[in-house]
């Protein structure tokens, strides 16, 4: 049996309700992913979709971005969907360079808006 790919969702602060749609909008494709998610994203994206197979891994404040960081490093995501709030201060910066930084440096393919990310789970699958 081939293993499924992983997929990594994040949403920072009100990206929350425009990723739950993502995942709503490609359920069908999603399907076919596991899904990491840091804990608060994850757990909206199981209330619009309960049958997806999601892990929580810590709310990013408390580490889960990194966490998902460092499945990049070890080469265990294939795709990052990461949906940063363009309207609040900055308190995640850190961790928004970290990870994007692994995201390029492992060449892992990233959108950070809807647009991106609605092209590119299709393009890959
Ligand atoms: P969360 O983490 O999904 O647990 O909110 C993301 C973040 O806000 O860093």
């Amino acid at each position: 049996m081939v293993e499924r790919r992983t997929i990594a969702l994040i949403a920072h602060d009100k990206m929350k309700d425009e990723m739950a749609a993502f995942a709503s909008r490609h359920q069908g494709l999603l399907a076919g992913w596991k899904i990491v998610a840091t804990g608060t994203t994850g757990g909206r994206v199981l209330q619009a979709c309960p049958g997806l197979d999601v892990t929580l891994m810590k709310s990013g404040p408390l580490g889960g971005d990194q966490q998902i960081g460092a499945m990049i490093a070890e080469e265990k995501v294939a795709m990052l969907i990461f949906f940063v709030d363009p309207l609040t201060p900055m308190p995640h910066d850190v961790d928004v360079k970290a990870l994007m930084r692994l995201a390029i440096l492992y060449d892992t393919p990233m959108a950070l808006n809807r647009a991106t990310a609605d092209t590119l789970l299709p393009a890959i699958g």
